[in-house]
């Protein structure tokens, strides 16, 4: 804009310039024919508003024709008067004419004649106000161009300042400088502007133009404001919709949530009745739907419950068991008919009491053994002894449940019990007939050492553990010299007396806690010896032997004594799981024949290579 209008300017001026030259240079102008000049210059006068008047000036610098006023004035003192002189043409700064008083421009073109002698000149005198005319054409209410001279000066009117007055704005001495400002300063009336200047009129004047920050920034406002509006109204509608939506919802949800409080309440019958809801949306429908299952599922269930309810206590009421409840602590909250039958208590005699309190002291381990494993598992079945009113102790047998509930005071425990004291007099009969029966089937009945069945049992295990520990194991088997021979002279019942002082004897002889000592069958013995290398049980054998012979038992039938004695062979082997424990009693048996062969009363062992 500041371009178009420097632009403007400058042609502007440049055609008044060739409107006085062509004055200048008129033929009557040549010849100095004033009379007819001045006829040519009224006429030109008034078809060129613009121009406040016409003046001719002579060579002396004397005013000698003017179209708006007095002649005779001198003007040889001013500028465009020496420039004329020497043959320019020439446009003045803003002056106050000698004639008019008021600001104006002076176009001056010199005159010379057809001899090309200096002859005056002819200057237009613009009003200031017919620029101020051009510039007003490029403002607005938000864009203010004019124009300062050189010194400040405003050549043309503006809110700046009227005609005359100067302007000291920071872009002005930037200009002077020839700078560009590219940030808001202060106009002359203080407002916050950005500027732009451009030099016309050869540097003379200052066309500026200005445009004030709230201008620039006006259109962002209204954007923005636009913006802030829309937004509003659009959070206004939302609001509104979102109130018509759930109204929509929250009346159907009001109605369900009715619906659960009196169910809560108790009132199982409760249905939300279909017509009410059947014009809502979908997922409502569904929901006033699943409610009316849902009571439906509750009301037939609570029924339900109601009825088992009635048959347990009916249970309770006639099990010949004792059916109890205890709190999570162990005391009885309930016991059946048949349990205060059974125990013969009152309800005040046992409701509120510890179970312990009933408990034979000797079971009472046991039983908070159990009451672990039923925290543990929530099951256990548990045997013990329970005080009745008269202090005989009965058998319980119980089964017991935990009932977890929320915290520890709504746990419960259920026990079943039954009295099973008769059972168990009987078990302990027959517990006490078996091991009777074990003993007895373990041990010879003549000597009362462990028999030959007892022998095959121990040495089959010894022969394990061996094994699994790798260690030796030594069997001795032994055998009375001559005594048939014994039989024939002392008799059988005196045999008998002879075997049992002789088992008796060997017995002594091991020391051991883990040796242990058989009748193998008739008059013969075997010693089982675990952890015994050969040379220990060499040991052993030769300790037997001597204990006989040193029992001094008389025995005319011997050939080789006049007392009882015995010949033992003996066997170690460490056991492999290549070998068996039938294979050490042969070996034992084979040294015991060796012994027999060399004269009997001696001990032989065998090796294996
Ligand atoms: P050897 O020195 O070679 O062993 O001669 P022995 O006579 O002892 O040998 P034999 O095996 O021929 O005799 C064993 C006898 O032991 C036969 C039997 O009368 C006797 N006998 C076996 N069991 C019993 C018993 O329980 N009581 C009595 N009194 N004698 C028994
Ligand atoms: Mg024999
Ligand atoms: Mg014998």
């Amino acid at each position: 804009m500041i371009d178009v209008q420097q632009v403007t300017i400058d042609i502007w001026l440049s055609d008044r310039v060739q409107n006085i030259r062509s004055l200048a240079e008129l033929p009557t102008m040549k010849s100095l024919n004033l009379s007819d000049s001045s006829n040519i210059f009224q006429s030109f006068d008034e078809y060129h508003s613009e121009f406040e008047g016409i003046v001719y000036v002579n060579k002396n610098g004397i005013t000698e024709l003017d179209t708006s006023g007095e002649v005779g004035v001198n003007v040889s003192d001013r500028q465009y008067f020496k420039e004329a002189k020497n043959g320019n043409a020439f446009i003045t700064d803003v002056i106050i004419g000698r004639q008019s008083k008021k600001p104006v421009i002076v176009i001056s073109v010199p005159v010379f004649d057809r001899a090309q002698q200096f002859q005056g000149l002819v200057f237009g005198a613009v009003s200031i106000n017919t620029i101020n005319d051009i510039l007003k054409q490029f403002q607005d209410k938000n864009r203010e161009t004019y124009l300062v001279n050189r010194d400040g000066m405003i050549i043309t009117e503006s809110r700046q300042g009227k005609l005359g007055e100067t302007i000291d704005s920071e872009l002005f001495n930037y200009a002077l400088a020839g700078k560009k400002l590219d940030d808001f300063y202060d106009s002359t009336t203080g407002e916050k502007v950005l500027g732009n200047y451009k030099w016309a009129h050869n540097n003379q004047w200052l066309v500026i133009g200005e445009i004030s920050k709230n201008t620039i920034y006006e259109s962002f406002y209204r954007m923005a404001f636009i913006f802030v509006s829309v937004i509003l109204l659009l959070a206004l509608l939302g609001y509104v919709f979102m109130i018509f939506v759930s109204k929509q919802i929250e009346e159907p949800i009001q109605r369900v949530l009715d619906g659960t409080k009196k169910i809560g309440k108790g009132n199982w019958g409760y249905r939300l009745s279909s017509p009410t809801y059947k014009d809502e949306i979908k997922e409502l429908q569904e929901l006033s739907h699943n409610f009316n299952q849902m009571a439906e599922t509750i009301e037939s269930h609570i029924y339900s419950i109601a009825e088992n309810e009635e048959r347990f206590r009916t249970i309770m009421q006639y099990s010949s068991d004792m059916i109890t409840i205890h709190d999570a602590n162990g005391k009885y909250l309930y016991v059946s008919p048949a349990g205060k039958e059974i125990l013969q208590y009152e309800d005040h005699e046992i409701l509120g009491y510890d179970s312990y309190y009933f408990i034979h002291p000797e079971d009472i381990p046991l039983i908070e053994k159990n009451f672990e494993k039923l925290l543990q598992n929530g099951y256990v079945v548990s045997t013990y002894r329970i005080r009745k009113k008269n202090n005989d102790y009965i058998w319980f047998e119980s089964s017991i449940k935990y009932m977890k509930g929320n915290n520890e005071d709504a746990s419960r425990i259920f026990t079943v019990s039954r009295n099973i004291t008769e059972r168990k007099m009987v078990e302990q009969q027959l517990t006490e007939a078996n091991k009777l029966l074990q003993e007895l089937s373990s041990k010879d009945g003549l000597t009362g050492i462990l028999n030959r069945r007892s022998f095959d049992e121990r040495l089959e295990e010894e022969w394990k553990r061996a094994e699994r520990n790798n260690l030796p194991l030594s069997l001795i088997m032994l055998d009375i010299d001559f005594f048939k021979a014994y039989n024939d002279t002392y008799g059988h019942l005196g045999g008998d007396d002879c075997l049992r002082e002789v088992a008796n004897a060997i017995s002594q002889a091991c020391k051991r806690e883990s040796d242990s000592v058989f009748r193998y069958g008739g008059e013969e013995f075997g010693i089982i010896l675990p952890e015994t290398d050969l040379k220990g049980a060499q040991t052993v054998a030769e300790k037997a032997r001597k204990t006989v012979e040193n029992l001094q038992i008389s025995h005319a039938g011997s050939k080789i004594s006049d007392v009882v004695t015995i010949s033992l062979g003996v066997a170690t082997i460490i056991p492999t799981k290549y070998a068996s424990a039938s294979s050490l009693i042969e070996s034992a048996d084979k040294a015991l024949y060796q012994a027999k062969q060399e004269g009997r009363n001696q001990v032989r062992s065998y090796y294996k290579e």
